[in-house]
C-alpha cells in the first residue's frame, strides 16, 4: 500500500537584498529578488523581505507603515539606531525597510554623480546587521536567512558567530547568493572593526582578502550553502579567468556550491495586458508585435519601418556587457539596412560613444540614456533582435524577456546566456537565438550579419520566434529549486 503523502511544511524564510523592484533597483538584482520573494509566498511559505528604506519609498509607497522597533547596533566604537518600516505587499510576505536617514536618505542607492559613496561598506555591514537582529528577534522566528551579494556577505558569520558564541540556540542556516562575482565590497582591512567581531575569522579562509576586508568573501566562506543564478555561471566561477580572485575558495567550498537559474515573473514580463506596451501579441498575432515596432520607432524619431530590421539593447554601460563591441560591430554595419535602438546609462566615455553615434546616424541609430522601466518593455517587444554581448554573464535576464517576446536574443557563449540561448548549430529544431563565442566586434558583426540573412526568411524567422515565446522560465520552478535547497539545509531531504 501507498503511504499517504502530507504536504511539506511551510517554510519560514527571511530573505534580504540591497535592492528590491519596485521599491529600488540598479539590475537584474532587484527583479530576482522580489520575484523569488513573492513566488515563495506565492508557494505557502512565509517570507520577510529585509531591504533599506532609500530616499522617496515612504512618499512613492504610502502602504509602508511604521512598525514598533527600533534597533540599536554598535558599529564600531559607536552605536547606531534604526527605525522599521512594513508592508505587506501579499499573503504572507512581509516588508521590512531598514530606515536610517544617515545611510540611505540618499540621492543615489549606491553612487552620485558616478562617484562610489565612500562609506559604501560602513552603510552595508550596518545593514547587514540589521538583518541579523530581525532575524533573531522576528517573533516568527525564520530559520532560513537568504543573503544576496556583497551587500550582505557579513550577514552569515555574523549569524554563526552568535551561535557559536552567544547563545543563539537554533541559529537560521543561511544561504548567500551571488548575483555577479566582479562587485566584492572590498575596504581596507580596518572597517572589519565596524562588524564588532573578533579577529580570528580575518584569515586568508575567511573575512580577509591580500590583506583588506572583502564582504563578498565573507558569504562565500560562512553561509552554509552558497549558490549563483545559472548553473553555467557556478561552473564558470571556480576557474581563474572567471573567479575574480575567489576561484580558489569557490573550488573548497564546490561541495555546497549550486547554481540555479533565475526565472521571469511572467505577470510582469506579458505580451498582452501590459500597461507598458502599445500593442498586444500573442506567437498567433504577431502583427501586434509589427504595430509595436512602428510605435516604438516613432516613439524613438527613427523612420517607422516595419520592413528595416530593428535590434535593441537595454543594459547598464559598462565593460562587462560588451558595450565596446556593439560600438564597434555597428560601426561596421551601419552600412546595411538596420537600425538600432539603445537604452541604458553608465560609464561617460560609452554614453558619449552612443551618442555620437546616434548624431552621425540619426535615421537608424536612437539613444536613450537614462532609467525608463516601460520603455524597456516597448524595446524588448518592438525589436527584432536584441544584442547582449556580454564578456560574462552570471545569469542575465533580458536574453529571457527578449524570447518571451518573440525578440531573437544575438548573445555571447557564456553563462546564463549560454544557458538559456539555443543556436542553430546546437539544435536546428529548436532555435531561438543566435550565439557567438570570441569577444570581439568582428565575431559581433558576423552574427548580426547571421540575423540579417534570418530575416530575410521570414518561415525561419517566426519560427525562431515561436521557438523563444514558447520557453519557459517560469519562477514557479526557479523558487521550487530554492526551497529545495532550503530544505536540504534544514535536514528535511531530497529535492
Ligand atoms: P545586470 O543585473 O547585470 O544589470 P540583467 O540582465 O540581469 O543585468 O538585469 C538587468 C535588468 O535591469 C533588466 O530588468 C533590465 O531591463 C533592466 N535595466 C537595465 N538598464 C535599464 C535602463 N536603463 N532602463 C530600464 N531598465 C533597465
Amino acid at each position: 500500500m501507498k503511504a499517504s503523502l502530507s504536504p511539506p511544511r511551510p517554510l519560514r524564510l527571511l530573505v534580504a537584498s540591497a535592492e528590491v523592484h519596485p521599491y529600488s533597483k540598479t539590475g537584474g538584482l532587484a527583479d530576482m529578488v522580489a520575484a523569488l520573494a513573492k513566488f515563495l509566498a506565492k508557494a505557502g511559505h512565509r517570507v520577510g523581505l529585509v531591504t533599506p528604506l532609500y530616499r522617496g519609498l515612504r512618499d512613492r509607497f504610502a502602504e509602508i507603515k511604521p512598525f514598533d522597533w527600533e534597533l540599536r547596533v554598535p558599529l564600531g566604537g559607536r552605536t547606531m539606531t534604526a527605525t522599521v518600516g512594513v508592508a505587506r505587499p501579499r499573503p504572507r510576505l512581509t516588508m521590512y525597510f531598514i530606515d536610517q536617514p544617515e545611510f540611505f536618505d540618499r540621492a543615489g542607492l549606491y553612487t552620485d554623480h558616478r562617484m562610489e559613496y565612500s562609506d559604501n561598506p560602513e552603510r552595508y555591514i550596518f545593514f547587514s546587521r540589521c538583518v541579523a537582529q530581525l532575524a533573531r528577534h522576528l517573533p516568527w522566528r525564520p530559520e532560513v536567512v537568504h543573503l544576496h551579494d556583497w551587500h550582505t556577505g557579513v550577514a552569515p558569520l555574523l549569524i554563526r558567530h552568535q551561535e557559536w558564541h552567544d547563545a543563539w540556540f537554533e541559529a537560521p542556516k543561511t544561504c548567500f547568493t551571488i548575483h555577479n562575482l566582479a562587485y566584492q565590497g572590498q575596504a581596507p582591512a580596518w572597517k572589519y572593526e565596524l562588524t564588532n567581531l573578533p579577529w580570528y575569522y580575518f584569515h586568508a579562509d575567511g573575512a580577509e582578502f591580500y590583506g583588506g576586508l572583502n564582504l563578498m568573501k565573507s558569504g562565500i566562506a560562512f553561509a552554509d550553502v552558497v549558490t549563483t543564478v545559472s548553473p553555467r555561471y557556478a561552473r564558470e566561477i571556480t576557474t581563474p579567468e572567471f573567479g575574480c580572485g575567489l576561484d580558489g575558495l569557490l573550488r573548497a567550498r564546490e561541495n555546497v556550491l549550486t547554481g540555479i537559474l533565475n526565472g521571469v515573473d511572467y505577470e510582469e514580463w506579458r505580451t498582452t495586458r501590459n500597461p507598458h506596451l502599445t500593442h498586444p501579441f500573442t506567437p498567433r498575432y504577431l502583427a501586434g508585435k509589427t504595430a509595436g515596432k512602428l510605435a516604438l520607432q516613432a516613439e524613438l524619431g527613427l523612420p517607422p519601418r516595419a520592413d528595416t530590421p530593428l535590434f535593441g539593447t537595454i543594459s547598464r554601460l559598462e565593460d562587462q556587457k560588451g558595450v565596446d563591441l556593439i560600438l564597434g560591430a555597428l560601426g561596421e554595419m551601419l552600412g546595411h539596412d538596420l537600425q538600432y535602438v539603445l537604452l541604458g546609462s553608465g560609464q561617460l566615455h560609452y554614453e558619449q560613444g552612443f551618442r555620437a553615434l546616434a548624431e552621425r546616424h540619426p535615421a537608424k541609430v536612437a539613444v536613450r540614456l537614462g532609467y525608463n522601466g516601460g520603455l524597456a518593455h516597448r524595446i524588448e517587444a518592438g525589436c527584432d533582435f536584441y544584442l547582449m554581448p556580454s564578456r560574462f554573464e552570471p545569469c542575465g535576464l533580458n536574453q529571457m524577456y527578449s524570447l518571451r517576446y518573440g525578440t531573437i536574443p544575438i548573445v555571447r557563449a557564456t553563462g546564463g546566456l549560454a544557458d538559456v540561448v539555443r543556436d542553430v548549430r546546437e539544435d536546428a529544431e529548436l532555435a531561438n537565438g543566435i550565439q557567438f563565442t570570441e569577444p570581439t566586434s568582428a565575431a559581433l558583426a558576423k552574427a548580426i550579419r547571421k540575423a540579417l540573412a534570418l530575416y530575410a526568411e521570414p518561415d525561419a524567422l517566426e519560427h525562431y520566434r515561436r521557438n523563444g515565446m514558447a520557453a519557459d522560465f517560469s519562477w514557479e520552478a526557479t523558487a521550487e529549486r530554492y526551497e529545495a535547497v532550503y530544505r536540504r539545509m534544514l535536514g528535511e531531504g531530497a529535492d
